[in-house]
């Protein structure tokens, strides 16, 4: 009975959240073609831009130093990611405002007719980007914020943001949803800051959501009792307000148990696409972190390093039935809710158990046991 009551309450949130929302009927089809079409890439991330203008302590996804990716790369991957059947491409970074094709690159993606969205540490908006970024057809933001006052961890402060009177530019001239996102854990100095955030971003009607922080490898770091607190007093206040994000059942459990084991769909229907255009397995599985060199493609129980222009549809069936090692503590949210969608969906094995069947022809016999496992 609790359970129903569950799923009943789930639905009707979600229903709510999506009247609230803009851009409806592509939210819709996004939906629909997400959980009934198995074969699609449901998010990709891409990075055209690694450097940042701001230096958070806790990142390892910015540098200093790097060049944009030129324009017609970046148009080159998306082709690729419209000939793949990609419904979202987002746009991260470093800080993708920076790259002075961020209008072109978002233009380009809903011209291939492909959700559009940007995340951004949200320094560089002004009226006028606001209004470009209408133009060009986007369709979801989303801002960082860290903390209240800026402190020596991250300077991406609400009162920064109030003082450039982002938030109220942002209620008023866009047309694309906006969601504030806050972090409770290691890396900010006062857990209540994201209790904060969370109550303005409502306040102005965004939706807003809030990761629990991670460590090197995207997997968790233990919450404090005080943050395990606040972050349940922003379940309460999201109350009736409570985003896609928040209807996951993850994080509480990673809370709750210190684990929430999940099977994790990264290089299949979701890929990240880095700097060099290359599909790894997430923001922080990637080969290339710190300056790491490439090299060549390697299997799927260690680490995933392809070129976007040469991957194939059997790189994508090999993601979605194989295990990842480090799925029990992660905390990426974006992968782990693209991957409920196929929560019901053929279990992964063991990538040495994929690699037997591949070689056998996939014995139908062999994949049912496998399966059953
Ligand atoms: S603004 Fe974002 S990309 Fe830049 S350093 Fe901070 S967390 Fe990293
Ligand atoms: S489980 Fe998936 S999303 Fe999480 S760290 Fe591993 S590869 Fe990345």
């Amino acid at each position: 009975m609790r359970k129903f009551f569950a799923k009943a309450w789930a639905i009707i949130i979600t229903v709510y959240e999506f009247l609230g929302r803009k851009h409806r009927v592509a939210t819709a089809i996004f939906l629909w073609k997400g959980k009934y079409r198995p074969e699609k890439i449901v998010l990709a991330q891409i990075v055209p831009m690694r450097r940042c203008n701001l230096a958070c302590t806790y990142c390892n996804e910015y540098d200093k130093h790097s060049t944009e990716i030129p324009l017609n790369e970046v148009k080159g991957w998306i082709d690729k990611l419209a000939e793949l059947g990609t419904l979202n491409i987002t746009i991260s970074g470093g800080e993708p405002m920076l790259h002075t094709g961020i209008y072109d690159i978002i233009g380009y993606i809903r011209s291939k007719k492909i959700m559009a969205g940007l995340i951004t540490n949200g320094y560089t908006l002004t009226e006028k980007n606001i209004k470009r970024l209408n133009e060009s057809g986007l369709q979801d933001l989303q801002i960082s914020i860290d903390n209240v006052e800026k402190d020596d961890v991250s300077e991406k402060s609400l009162s920064f943001y109030e003082s450039k009177n982002i938030p109220r530019m942002l209620q008023q001239l866009a047309k694309f949803n906006v969601n504030f996102n806050s972090v409770v854990g290691g890396g900010v100095n006062k857990a209540s800051d994201a209790l904060t955030i969370t109550r303005r971003a409502f306040q102005l009607g965004f939706s807003s959501t809030v990761g629990i922080i991670h460590d090197e490898d995207g997997l968790l770091k233990e919450l404090t009792p005080e943050e395990a607190q606040i972050y349940e007093q922003i379940k309460k206040i999201s109350g009736k307000s409570l985003s896609f994000a928040k209807l996951s059942r993850f994080q509480d459990e990673l809370v709750e148990k210190k684990e929430s084991p999940w099977e994790c769909r990264a290089g299949a229907r979701y890929v990240y696409i880095c700097e060099h255009g290359r599909v790894q397995l997430c923001s922080q599985h990637r080969i290339c972190k710190n300056g790491a060199p490439h090299h060549n493609p390697v299997s799927a129980d260690t680490m995933l390093d392809i070129p976007i222009m040469e991957y194939t549809k059997q790189d994508f069936d090999r993601e979605f039935n194989t295990k990842k090692w480090c799925t029990d503590t992660c905390t990426i949210q974006c992968v782990r809710l693209v991957s409920l969608f196929d929560e019901k969906r053929d279990p992964q094995f063991e990538y040495t158990d994929y690699v037997q069947v591949q070689t056998r022809g996939l014995n139908p016999e062999l994949v049912d046991r496998l399966r059953d496992q």
